[in-house]
């Protein structure tokens, strides 16, 4: 089975370890966010592909969900003592060798999708199974940034910096993508979607993690037009996310912090929508977006909990096969 999955950092990694684990015979190929990309200190810095990468390839710092296991930060420390800038963002010494290996072959004329698979061969390359292949979505740049106004004054700042300096306590008056409108997919993306048997949207965070995969150029219309079941999990429970601050980028967008609200931004792709079992009440209005919609457990607690929801992604997904897709 072929499963091609649209995925942020730490929600679409965790979740990806788990459909791993679920059904570790199955040809997964990941379309990682790169538009939380960032320079520093001279390093190009790709945050969601690296997540998805520590965490499938077991190096990830578990308890934060993102950077390297067992970390220090010497250069860090070193950096700091020069009174070099951005501080907010601190980038460990492990890490960092990444960033190296990464700024290095970009430098040297590879594009950002060659750099990820020699990344990859050091961290995917002895997984189980058929194993799983991370591609970029585009080997362009694009950034998010986000417009503020601070001091009365309108500004627009990298994501990462309002993510992670300011707490995205400051509201966001806009998101932009800068170099979207000249950003194509990188090689592989269409032609995993379209060969694609299942296209799964993990709970990555939808406005800026699924957003930015699917505004590169023809990655909409491909899972939009693909055959295969659309399913999707929502990163949203009750009101809130379940970890980090994507209702401020929702309320941004305009779409209410619910599971349903969250479906009604893909409505015109998914087929299937998974709820937390808490959300019971959530499920006819999200049927009644013309997606079939189950209650299940959706908090990834472990690898064996996050495998049953990739389970129940693939059961949804099997029963709107075929041409049996809901119609509103
Ligand atoms: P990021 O790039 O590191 O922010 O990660 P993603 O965009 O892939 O995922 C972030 C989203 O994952 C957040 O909006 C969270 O609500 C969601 N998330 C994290 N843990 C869980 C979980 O256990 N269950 C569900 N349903 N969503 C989760
Ligand atoms: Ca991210």
């Amino acid at each position: 089975m072929k499963i091609t999955a649209l995925a942020g950092g730490i929600g679409g990694g965790r979740f990806l370890r788990g459909l791993l684990r679920a059904v570790p015979d199955a040809e997964v190929t990941v379309i990682g966010n790169t538009a939380d990309d960032i320079k520093l200190h001279g390093l190009h810095v790709s945050p969601d592909l690296d997540t998805v990468m520590y965490t499938l390839g077991g190096g990830v710092h578990e308890d934060q969900g993102w950077g390297r296991a067992e970390e220090t930060f010497s250069v860090a420390e070193e950096l700091a003592a020069y009174g070099a800038h951005p501080q907010w963002f601190t980038l460990g010494d492990r890490d960092i060798a990444t960033h190296l290996v990464r700024t290095q072959m970009l430098a040297a004329g590879y594009p950002l999708s060659a750099v990820t698979e020699a990344l990859c061969d050091r961290w995917l390359r002895h997984l189980p199974g058929r194993g799983v292949r991370l591609l970029p979505m585009t080997d362009d740049r694009v950034e998010t940034h986000v417009v503020i106004t601070e001091d009365g004054q309108s500004r627009a700042v990298h994501f990462q910096e309002w993510w992670v300096r300011i707490h995205a306590k400051v509201p966001a008056d806009r998101i932009v993508l800068t170099g979207i409108e000249s950003a194509t997919a990188a090689p592989g993306v269409l032609e995993a979607i379209a060969a694609a048997d299942v296209i799964l949207l993990p709970p990555s965070n939808p406005v800026v993690s699924i957003g930015p995969i699917l505004a590169v150029a023809g990655v909409r219309d491909a899972v939009a037009s693909s055959g295969a079941p659309v399913v999707g999990l929502s990163p949203i429970i009750g009101t809130a996310p379940v970890r980090g601050m994507a209702d401020a980028v929702l309320t941004t967008a305009g779409v209410d912090v619910t599971p349903v609200g969250v479906a009604g931004m893909f409505s015109d792709l998914l087929d299937g929508w998974l709820v937390h079992e808490s959300d019971a009440a959530s499920v006819a209005p999200v049927e009644a977006l013309g997606i079939r919609c189950r209650a299940v457990p959706l908090l990834m607690h472990d690898v064996d909990a996050t495998a049953a929801m990739a389970r129940e992604a693939l059961d949804l997904a099997e029963g709107v096969r075929g041409g049996q897709r809901n119609e509103t």
